[in-house]
């Protein structure tokens, strides 16, 4: 099947073409001709299924085949909510692209950055607005930013939204909305959470679950090294060494632990930066420049830093510590292996970890192979410790790190109508701090 046949427009279509894409994935085949024709969608997507466009395109064809409504400057016409500013970016970054041949104009704000800039580029009028929560409620504080003529919003990641505590944010934004107006939620999961707001949201959505493209996994290659919780690091250089890696995405369960480790690659000869919420953007987005052009060999990076990373045809991810939340495992080994190429996720997993490595496997439904490095054997006289997760409580990283607690009444948009789909619970563990 190709773009064509979806309805969108030709300068739509030469910006795919452009882009190289072929073929529409998955989500985009189901998601752009309902969201073309104006309708709520609920979809189950992950990063990495083409989910953006999914949204971007027909979003885009939607504001340009109509005039804004009201006079004077140009209103925001759509937003699109993103849990990161890493996300928020490369959100971004496709609406400039897929929309070049429209008259369109976007721009992206989150926290971490001068406002001033961002207060002089909303004054100058623009259609869709890609934001983080945090930072933009600040500009509503400002009274730099009116949202009373939104006609679509996007919830983009809305369950790493909610786990990282924007859920009020969010329905102080919602208020600020006009009630009619189409809504799009997409969302890894499908907690309770995530249907109780799906649920005030949405007016009768389409529900569209693509499959997990890491549950069946085929082009994803899994293994799990085991190994002492002391030697994790000497592996991981020898891994690199022996194998000659020249890009790997490595996961430690928090912030602490991505610096400490990319420190001492770094000591081993071995070019390391890490990236994690308490970087400031600037180094976030220098750290990922010089991982992407190759500068840097290996990104260690926490969950909520990696969410929405766009590394295209990334080969090796290794988990350097397991996730918490098996449902994370899942979202790492994402990050490899898209698109039809071969990608390798390896775990360096100690006697601590067996137990989240079973509810890893349980969830995959599936035994991942265990491989022994000779020279790594573990040492069986070794008794597990608990899981050290770092200290500190977990802080949105999108907007300015202040938490807005007070409660909106009610959802703000005076709707209020039942959603479908079936509930998928995320295990009930506690996070890292990421
Ligand atoms: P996303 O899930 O939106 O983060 O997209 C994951 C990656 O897939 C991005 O690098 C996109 O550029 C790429 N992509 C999106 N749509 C297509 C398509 N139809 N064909 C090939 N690659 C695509």
């Amino acid at each position: 099947m190709s773009f064509d046949s979806l309805g969108l427009s030709a300068e739509l279509l030469r910006a795919v073409a452009e882009q190289g894409y072929s073929e529409p994935t998955p989500i985009q085949r189901q998601a752009i001709p309902v969201v073309l024709e104006g309708r709520d969608i609920l979809a189950g997507a992950q990063t990495g299924t083409g989910k953006t466009a999914g949204f971007t395109l027909p979003l885009l064809q939607r504001l340009s085949a109509s005039a804004p409504q009201g006079r004077g400057r140009r209103p925001v016409r759509a937003l699109v909510l993103t849990p990161t500013r890493e996300l928020a970016a490369q959100v971004g970054d496709s609406v400039a692209t897929y929309g070049r041949h429209l008259p369109l104009k976007s721009t992206v704000i989150f926290g971490g950055v001068k406002i001033n800039p961002q207060i002089s580029r909303l004054r100058g009028g623009v259609d869709i607005l890609v934001a983080t929560p945090g930072r933009l409620l600040d500009h509503v504080g400002q009274k730099t930013l009116d949202l009373s003529q939104v006609e679509i919003l996007v919830l983009d990641e809305a369950d790493r939204m909610l786990d990282m505590g924007f859920i009020h944010d969010i329905r102080r934004i919602l208020a600020l909305l006009p009630g009619d107006r189409q809504n799009l939620l997409f969302s890894a999961t499908f907690s309770s959470d995530i249907k109780r707001l799906a649920d005030g949201l949405l007016d009768s959505p389409t529900l569209i679950e693509v499959a997990r493209r890491n549950t069946a996994a085929e082009s994803v290659s899994q293994v799990v090294h085991p190994v002492d919780r002391e030697r994790k690091r000497e592996l991981l250089s020898f891994l690199i060494g022996t194998n000659d890696w020249r890009q790997v995405l490595v996961f430690t369960r928090t912030k602490h632990g991505a610096n400490r480790l990319a420190e001492q690659l770094g000591k081993d000869g071995i070019s390391a930066a890490a990236i994690h919420g308490n970087k400031s953007q600037g180094a976030r987005t220098r750290a990922l420049a010089d991982f992407k052009q190759g500068r840097v060999r290996v990104l260690v990076a926490t969950d909520i830093a990696a969410r929405g990373l766009d590394i295209d045809q990334l080969p090796h991810v290794v988990n350097f510590e397991l996730p918490n939340v098996a449902e994370d495992y899942v979202h790492r080994i994402g990050r490899t292996g898209r698109a039809g190429n071969e990608g390798e996720a390896l775990s360096l997993v100690c006697v601590d970890e067996l137990k989240l490595l079973k509810d890893i496997e349980r969830l995959l439904k599936r035994a991942i192979p265990r491989e022994v490095i000779a020279g790594y054997e573990p040492d069986p006289s070794i008794r597990a410790e608990p899981i050290q997760n770092g200290r500190g409580a977990r802080r949105p990283s999108g907007g300015n790190g202040k938490r807005h607690n007070h409660r909106a009444s009610g959802n703000g948009n005076g709707r209020k109508r039942p959603a479908q789909g079936k509930s998928r619970r995320r295990p009930a563990q506690a996070r890292p701090a990421g």
